[in-house]
């Protein structure tokens, strides 16, 4: 019996180095634009027939492709180049949103395959539809489910870590009893699955745009105003979940109470409807047009009314962000959502507010920057972190 335990630990043990190897050779070709098998075996440490029989592999699990014969320094055999075939494996990014939901499929390479939006006007149902929607998106990019490696689903709303259930959100109507990630958990056991706040997956794509760039802030004002932090390029969430609720420091103790329950939060006075009503109140209401385009004209033109409300939303930011910057060091705060239409005139006040009460010796290095990501932030974010995850620490089916 003894020794029958030992074998089978000593197999596992071999299936699990087997495993690593081929995780790391793996990595290692989507590292390399192109890349030979000697070249893998030195980089990897690992003998030739090693390398071979795991490249054979994941060839064979169209995980990776050959691509034409590379130089060589010697008059010897030109090597045959390999490289991640993007075909080879898919991950479904989903965010949800107040009214459904929009989904979207990204090769191994990140590229887009497939985005939809679909409506779920029962939110107790989102569940069984996110399967649905999942199970379309795949037929229409004609991948079979054992290719999907992963899926991420970001929200606007405060998450419970340890139940991977989303506890609350001022913009959905969801709450805790809301069993919509069980059921795709259930649905979907082998895969990586991550439940992440929208703002997270946002400031993690943020860092892959910007590779020298590995601790930031990514500040999103849209109808809610959320933080995402990353530090030393990893997501951070806090102990439970939910570090980074900007949008519920209080900026007025003695403000109108918020949906949170407490007073004065900075997302009740400087989210985008907050500013469309100061906007209101200022010479672009009497001319009844309040968009953030027109804001931005009057902005530019020097518009007295204009540039003062603008001044006083970005008061309350800047206290907001200064927090953050004193708290976690970061070398740049990203802003993102519908309030970078506002255009330059309104990052240079912010800068300056921020400034104005910033702790010198310590935030002199930070870059205050509007988001460069095109498209959405969330669902892109979402799918880099599962490729990430996929080609560190495995995860994929070969086959
Ligand atoms: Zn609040």
């Amino acid at each position: 019996m003894v020794s029958n335990r030992r074998m089978e630990r000593r197999s596992a043990n071999l299936q699990t180095v087997k495993l690593s190897n081929l995780t790391l050779i793996f990595s290692l070709i989507n590292q390399m634009e192109s890349v030979s098998r000697a070249e893998l075996a030195q980089m990897a440490e690992l003998s030739p027939t090693t390398v071979s029989s795991l490249v054979d592999e994941l060839i064979a699990g169209g995980m990776v492709r050959e691509v034409g014969m590379g130089e060589t320094a010697t008059s010897g055999r030109k090597p045959i180049m390999l490289e991640v075939d993007p075909a080879g494996g898919t991950v479904a990014a989903v965010e949800l949103r107040r009214n459904g939901y929009c989904l979207e499929l990204f090769d191994l390479k990140a590229n887009r395959r497939v985005a939809m939006e679909e409506d779920v006007p029962d939110y107790s149902r989102m569940g069984e539809n996110l399967i649905r929607g999942i199970r379309r998106a795949l037929h229409r990019a004609g991948v079979p489910e054992s290719k999907l490696f992963g899926i991420s689903v970001g929200v606007p709303g405060v998450i419970d870590k340890t139940t991977g259930r989303v506890i609350s959100s001022t913009i959905l109507p969801i709450d805790e009893e809301n069993p919509f990630f069980d059921e795709l958990r259930d649905r979907f056991p082998d895969i990586k699955l991550r439940l992440g706040n929208e703002s997270c997956f946002s400031a993690y794509m943020e860092k892959v745009q910007r590779k020298q760039i590995h601790s930031l802030v990514y500040v999103e004002i849209n109808e809610g105003i959320g933080a995402g932090i990353v530090v030393n390029d990893h997501i951070f969430t806090g102990a439970f979940g939910n570090a980074g609720e900007l949008g519920h420091v209080s900026v007025d103790l003695n403000g109108p109470r918020c949906k949170c329950g407490n007073r004065g939060c900075l997302e009740l006075l400087a989210n985008v409807p907050a500013i469309r009503e100061k906007l209101a109140a200022s010479s672009l209401g009497r001319t009844g047009d309040v968009s953030f385009e027109e804001a931005r004209c009057a902005l530019e033109l020097g518009d007295a009314e204009v540039l003062s409300a603008i001044e006083s939303i970005c008061s309350l930011l800047a206290s907001g962000i200064n927090s953050m910057i004193n708290i976690l060091n970061p070398e740049a705060v990203i802003v993102g959502g519908e309030i970078i239409q506002l255009g330059d005139v309104f990052l240079h006040i912010l800068k300056k507010k921020i400034d104005e009460i910033s702790f010198k010796p310590g935030t002199q290095k930070v870059t205050v920057e509007f988001s460069a990501v095109k498209g959405n932030p969330v669902t892109q974010g979402g799918a880099r972190y599962l490729l990430d995850r996929i080609f560190q620490d495995g995860g994929f089916v070969i086959g």
